[in-house]
């Protein structure tokens, strides 16, 4: 079982934000910012694409609720949303999570630039593949 499967049945300890049957929230145990929280289905899957679809808005629902509160308790200057799939992308622990992360000013705990190098730019074919059918 997997260390978020341990957390979600609270075999492992855990600071809970938000619980209900389908869906845990709890504190990132390194946090970059105050109030970065981690919010799971209780069920294990992977990542986003194996998700199911409704559990997936579930997380988002219990994100969007976190926002409003964490606005009048911790009042950040705004959130980042992040779902990390696959090593490549940084993702360390296999269970989906969507990181809620409280961002305070430039200079807080979290960088996260968008460079847009030359070698990200497609050619016009390419964007054509991308168009879904
Ligand atoms: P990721 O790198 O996107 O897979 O994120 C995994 C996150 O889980 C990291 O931000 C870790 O700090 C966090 N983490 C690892 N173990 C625990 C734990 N026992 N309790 C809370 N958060 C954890
Ligand atoms: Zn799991």
């Amino acid at each position: 079982m997997c260390l978020f499967c341990k957390i979600a049945l609270h075999e492992i300890p855990s600071t809970t934000v938000y619980e209900d049957d389908d869906i845990l929230a709890f504190l990132d145990i390194n946090p970059v910012t105050k109030g970065h929280t981690l919010i799971i289905p209780k069920q294990h899957y992977e990542n986003l694409v194996d998700c199911p679809n409704e559990l997936f808005a579930k997380m988002h629902n219990v994100a969007r609720s976190l926002t409003l509160h964490y606005d009048s308790v911790l009042n950040p200057a705004g959130y980042n949303y992040l779902s990390n799939t696959n090593e490549a992308a940084g993702q360390s622990i296999f269970h989906v999570h969507l990181h809620l992360i409280p961002r305070y000013d430039e200079n807080d705990g979290l960088i996260l630039r968008f460079n847009s190098p030359e070698s990200a730019k497609l050619d016009e074919a390419t964007k054509l593949l991308l168009k879904q059918k």
